[in-house]
C-alpha cells in the first residue's frame, strides 16, 4: 500500500483528481508541481491512514508510515539543503489537515515545527534577524500547546492560557501590541509558554524534532473527530469514514522582515462574482496573522486598494504611505502572483482561493481551492465561464448550489448595515429574505397598521389561518413554535415572505403586548429585524435592498429547463401568488389549498355559519354564499395559469380551525346567525378534538358533509367554463385529501363526476378536468394500485406522510427534533428533507403500485419536499411527472430536477 505522495521542485506522485485520497489541499499542492506553481516540497499522508488510525489505532497507523515518513523528510532535505532535527542546520515544516471536501477551520495546523532552543540560536544567526528566530519558536511552542497537547481554553468564557502569559508579560513591559516586544520578551515568553505546559500536562515540552512531527501528525488526525468538525461534518452531510489527510511541507516565512509577507487572494470576487482578482496580505506575518484581525490587511491590487481606501475613508496619501497594494510594495511578487492565478483559473476552470507566502521576495503558493461564493458570485461565475468558454452548459448546471438561489429571489440587507445590527434571538429560517419592521401581536392590527403604510412584523406564539391576513400584509413572521412546515413556515414560504419560526428562546405575551428577546422587553410598535436566511432576529431598523435578477440568473434557469426531464409547479392559493409562481417558472399549479381562501374578508363568516348550521338545508344555503366567492378565485386562478393545470384540492383541515375561539367573536356569530351564543360556544367546543390532525379532516369532511364537496366542485367546473367563454384555456384538476381506503376517493369521485354532468346539463357546454387524490396516509400508498383504479392522478403529500409514517406530529416535533439531531438520532429534519429510507419507500412504492394499474398515471409531489433539492432529486428518480413547491423555491426545483437529468444522463 502507497501511504504517502511526496511532491516538490515540479514534480508530484499526486495528481489534481486524487482528492479522495490526498484530500483536497494534498492533491492541489500535488498539481501545482506538476503545472509549474512554485510550491514549498513536502508530501501527504493519505486518508486512507487516517481511516485505519481511526479503526484499527494509532500504533497500527504508526508501523504502516513509519519507515515512509523518514524516507519522505528526507525527500524534503534533499531539495532545500536543509536537515529536520539539526540544530546546526535546521529544516523546519508545516503540518496541516486536508480532507477530500474543504472544512474551512475545522480540523489543525501546526507551523514552524521542529524548533527548539538550538534551534532558534541557530536560525537567529543564519538570518541575521533573531527576532525572527524567537517569535517563530514562540509561536510554535503556542500552537504545539493548543492543538496538540491539548491547551485550549476550556470554555468559551475562558482566554487561552498562552494568551494570558503574553498579556502579562506586556502589561509588565507597559507595552499594548505583541511587536512591541523584543528578542527578550520573546526568550521570556517560550520559557513561560513551556513552564505553563510542564504545570498542565505534567511533561516537559517535547525538544526532539521527530517526537514533536509524530505528536503533531496524530493530533492532525484526531482533530478529525473534533467537536467543531463533527459538528460540520453533520451540517454539511459530509460522510464520517472520509478521514483527512496529512501534510507536512517544508516552512516558507513571511515573517522574516520587509522583504517578507503573507496573505489570501481570488481570482475573481467571491461576493459578487466579477471577474477581478483581489485579495489581501500584510508584510512580515505569518499565516493567521492575515485573518486574526489584529493589523489591518492590506489589499493586493492598487485599483483595489484605492476602492478599499474610499470606503474605510482613508484619503490616498495615507493609503500609499500606510497600506499600500502589493503592486506598490513588491511589484514584482505581484505580477507573478497576477499570473498564477491566472495559470490556476485557467487549469481548474473555476474560481480560485490561493494562500501565498512571500519569503525574502520569492513567492510560493501554500495553497489553491475552488472558493466559496454567495448565490449570486455562483451564478454570474459559472455563466462567464460558460461565454468564455471554459466551461458547458452541463457543467454549469453541475456548479449550482440550488439552495444558493434563495439568496437571489428575496430581498437582502444592506451590508453595511448588517454590521452594526445586534442579534436578539435565534430560530428556524422558515421562510428566506430580509424584513424590517414594527412589532403586532394581531391580524387585526397588522392590517390596521398596514393600511396606514407602517411595515409590521408579526410576532406570534404560533400561527393559524385566522392570522392570513396580517401575514399577508406583514413584511415578515416571526413565531415562538413550530418547526420547518409549521403552518407559519408553510404559508410564509407560499407567500415569498420572510419567517423565522420556533425561536424558542423568545417570550410573547399577548395580554401585555410584548415579547421578551435576549434580556430586553419590546413592545408593540418596536422596531425589529429577521434574518429569514439564518434565522437571526435582530433589534431595530436594518435597512433592505431588493433583490437584483440579473440576466444570469435567467439564463441559468433556461439551461436548467433545456435539460430537465420533470416539470415543476407551485403551491399557490390565489391568483397573485400564480402570477409570482408562473414568473418564477412554474409550469401549472400543483396544490391550491383552498381553506386559505375562506379566511378573506367576511368570507369566514358564511364559512362559519356554514359549519355551526344545524341541518343540511341551513348548511346549503351558507354553502351558496361561498360558491360564488370560490368561483371568482378559481377564476382568477385559470387566468393566471392559462393553459397550464391548476390543481385544486377540496377542504382540507378540521373544522374547529374556522370557529371563533375568542368570547367577542362567538357573541358577533351569535347575533349574526341568530343562534344563541351558549349553543355557538357548544358547538365550538364539540369541534375541539384530541388529535385534530388524525380527526374530521380531509376528505372525511366530504364524504360525511357532500354539500360542502359540491359546492366546490361545482365553484371549479363552472369557473373553468366562464374563463373558457373568456378565450382562457383552463385546465383543472380536482384533488381528494387525506385518501386511505378505496371507498373514500370513489364516493368523493362520484360526487364530482355528477355535480359536474349537472353543470354540463345547465350550461350546454362541457370541459375538460381530471380527478386525482393526494396520497398523504400510509395506507394509501400501501394499497395505491387500487386507488389507481378511479384517481386520474396523485399528488404525494409527504407533508402528512412524514408526520403518519414517523408518528411525529407536524407542530410539536421541533421540541424534540432539534435533540434528536445534535445526538445522532436523526441525521436531518424529515420534514424538511424527506426521509429516503423509510418514507421514500412508501413514496416509491406507491407511485410504482399506481403505475401498475394505469401505466400513463400522473404522479407529483406537493409536500413542503417538493422544493428541496436533495427531494426534488429523489422523486426525479422515480420519474415523477412534477415536483410542486410555494413560488419562491420554484427555481431551486428547477434547478435540482435538471442536475438529476445531466447527473444521470445515459
Ligand atoms: C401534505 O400533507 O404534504 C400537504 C401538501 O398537505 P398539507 O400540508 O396542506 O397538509
Ligand atoms: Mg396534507
Amino acid at each position: 500500500m502507497k501511504t504517502i505522495y511526496t511532491f516538490g521542485d515540479g514534480h508530484a506522485e499526486g495528481r489534481a483528481d486524487m482528492r479522495d485520497l490526498l484530500g483536497g489541499k494534498g492533491a492541489n499542492l500535488a498539481e501545482m508541481n506538476l503545472i509549474g506553481v512554485p510550491v514549498p516540497p513536502g508530501f501527504t499522508i493519505t486518508t486512507e491512514i487516517c481511516r485505519i488510525y481511526n479503526e484499527q489505532g494509532r500504533q497500527a497507523a504508526t508501523d504502516l508510515i513509519k519507515e515512509d515518513v523518514k524516507k519522505s523528510v528526507e525527500h524534503i532535505e534533499k531539495l532545500t539543503g536543509f536537515k529536520f532535527n539539526d540544530p546546526k542546520n535546521p529544516q523546519l515544516v508545516s503540518v496541516r489537515s486536508g480532507a477530500p471536501v474543504s472544512m474551512p477551520g475545522m480540523m489543525d495546523t501546526v507551523l514552524n515545527l521542529g524548533i527548539n532552543d538550538g534551534v532558534a540560536e541557530t536560525i537567529a544567526a543564519q538570518t541575521g534577524n533573531p527576532r525572527f528566530a524567537w517569535d517563530s519558536y514562540r509561536r510554535f511552542v503556542q500552537m504545539y500547546g493548543d492543538v496538540v497537547l491539548g491547551m485550549k481554553p476550556k470554555s468559551k468564557q475562558d482566554i487561552d492560557p498562552f494568551e494570558e502569559i503574553i498579556e502579562k508579560v506586556k502589561k509588565e513591559k507597559g507595552v499594548k501590541f505583541d511587536t512591541e516586544l523584543d528578542v527578550d520578551d520573546l526568550k521570556k515568553l517560550v520559557v513561560l509558554f513551556k513552564a505553563a505546559v510542564k504545570e498542565n500536562t505534567g511533561k516537559d515540552f517535547p525538544t526532539d524534532a521527530w517526537d514533536q512531527l509524530w505528536g503533531a501528525i496524530y493530533a492532525v488526525f484526531d482533530s478529525w473527530n473534533n467537536d467543531r468538525a463533527i459538528l460540520y461534518r453533520r451540517m454539511n452531510h459530509i460522510p464520517e469514514e472520509y478521514g483527512t489527510a496529512v501534510n507536512v511541507q517544508a516552512m516558507v516565512y513571511g515573517n522574516m522582515g520587509n522583504t517578507s509577507a503573507t496573505g489570501v487572494c481570488f481570482s475573481r470576487d467571491a461576493g459578487t462574482g466579477e471577474n477581478i482578482f483581489n485579495g489581501e496580505y500584510l508584510i512580515n506575518a505569518q499565516g493567521e496573522d492575515v485573518v486574526a484581525g489584529v493589523r489591518t490587511p492590506q489589499q493586493i491590487m492598487t485599483e483595489g486598494s484605492r476602492r478599499w481606501a474610499k470606503l474605510q475613508g482613508v484619503s490616498e496619501e495615507e493609503r500609499a504611505a500606510k497600506y499600500p497594494s502589493l503592486e506598490e510594495s513588491m511589484p514584482e511578487c505581484a505580477k507573478q502572483l497576477v499570473e498564477i492565478q491566472h495559470k490556476l483559473e485557467q487549469h481548474y476552470k473555476d474560481m480560485q482561493d490561493m494562500e501565498f507566502t512571500i519569503q525574502n521576495g520569492k513567492l510560493w503558493l501554500l495553497q489553491t481551492r475552488n472558493g466559496k461564493r454567495t448565490g449570486a458570485a455562483m451564478v454570474k461565475i459559472a455563466m462567464d465561464l460558460l461565454r468564455e468558454g471554459m466551461i458547458d452548459e452541463k457543467t454549469v448546471l453541475k456548479r449550482m448550489e440550488p439552495g444558493k438561489l434563495d439568496e437571489l429571489l428575496h430581498p437582502v440587507f444592506d451590508k453595511a448595515a448588517m454590521q452594526q445590527a445586534k442579534v436578539v434571538a435565534k430560530g428556524l429560517p422558515a421562510s428566506p429574505g430580509a424584513a424590517t419592521g414594527r412589532i403586532v401581536f394581531f391580524a387585526d392590527d397588522a392590517e390596521e397598521w398596514a393600511s396606514h403604510k407602517k411595515q409590521v412584523i408579526m410576532v406570534r406564539m404560533e400561527t393559524s389561518p385566522e392570522d392570513l391576513r396580517g401575514m399577508s400584509v406583514a413584511q415578515g413572521i416571526l413565531t415562538a413554535r413550530g418547526g420547518m412546515t409549521s403552518h407559519a413556515a408553510v404559508v410564509a414560504r407560499g407567500m415569498g415572505k420572510c419567517c423565522v419560526s420556533g425561536a424558542g428562546e423568545i417570550h410573547v405575551d399577548y395580554k401585555t403586548k410584548t415579547v421578551e428577546m435576549g434580556g430586553k422587553t419590546f413592545k408593540e410598535g418596536d422596531w425589529i429585524s429577521l434574518n429569514g436566511s439564518t434565522g437571526e432576529v435582530y433589534e431595530g431598523l436594518v435597512s433592505t435592498v431588493d433583490a437584483d435578477l440579473s440576466g444570469d440568473f435567467g439564463a441559468v434557469m433556461n439551461l436548467a429547463d433545456k435539460y430537465t426531464k420533470m416539470v415543476v409547479y407551485a403551491n399557490a392559493d390565489s391568483p397573485r401568488d400564480a402570477r409570482t409562481a408562473r414568473k418564477l417558472g412554474a409550469c401549472g399549479i400543483g396544490l391550491c389549498r383552498t381553506e386559505h381562501m375562506f379566511f378573506e374578508g367576511d368570507r369566514i363568516k358564511a364559512m362559519r355559519e356554514m359549519i355551526i348550521a344545524p341541518d343540511e338545508e341551513s348548511r346549503r344555503v351558507a354553502l351558496d354564499k361561498l360558491l360564488p366567492l370560490q368561483r371568482g378565485d378559481f377564476e382568477g386562478l385559470f387566468e393566471a395559469m392559462d393553459g397550464c393545470e391548476v390543481t385544486i384540492r377540496l377542504l382540507d383541515p378540521p373544522l374547529h380551525e374556522f370557529v371563533p375561539h375568542q368570547l367577542s367573536t362567538q357573541k358577533e356569530l351569535a347575533e349574526e346567525t341568530g343562534i344563541s351564543l351558549e349553543r355557538v360556544k357548544a358547538i365550538c367546543s364539540d369541534l375541539e378534538e384530541f388529535n385534530p390532525m388524525l380527526g374530521h379532516r380531509g376528505c372525511r369532511l366530504g364524504n360525511t358533509y357532500p354539500e360542502i364537496t359540491e359546492m366546490q366542485a361545482r365553484a371549479i367546473i363552472e369557473a373553468a367554463l366562464n374563463v373558457k367563454e373568456r378565450g382562457i384555456d383552463p385546465h383543472p384538476k380536482i384533488m381528494v385529501p387525506l385518501v386511505g381506503v378505496l371507498p373514500e376517493i370513489r364516493m368523493q369521485a362520484d360526487i364530482i363526476n355528477a355535480t359536474a354532468q349537472k353543470v354540463f346539463a345547465e350550461r350546454g357546454k362541457t370541459v375538460a378536468y381530471k380527478v386525482g387524490t393526494m396520497i398523504e396516509i400510509p395506507r394509501a400508498a400501501l394499497v395505491a394500485d387500487q386507488i389507481a383504479e378511479v384517481a386520474d392522478f396523485f399528488s404525494f403529500g409527504t407533508n402528512d406522510l412524514t408526520q403518519m409514517t414517523f408518528g411525529y406530529s407536524r407542530d410539536d416535533a421541533p421540541k424534540f427534533l432539534g435533540h434528536y439531531k445534535a445526538q445522532g438520532i436523526l441525521k436531518d429534519d424529515p420534514f424538511e428533507i424527506l426521509d429516503q429510507e423509510g418514507v421514500g419507500q412508501l413514496v416509491e412504492m406507491g407511485t410504482r403500485l399506481g403505475r401498475k394499474t394505469k401505466p400513463e398515471l400522473n404522479v407529483g409531489i406537493c409536500g413542503e419536499h417538493g422544493g428541496e433539492p436533495s427531494s426534488v432529486k429523489f422523486c426525479a428518480s422515480l420519474n415523477m411527472n412534477y415536483v410542486s413547491c410555494s413560488p419562491y423555491r420554484v427555481p431551486i426545483a428547477r434547478l435540482a430536477a435538471a442536475q438529476y437529468a445531466v447527473e444521470h444522463e445515459k
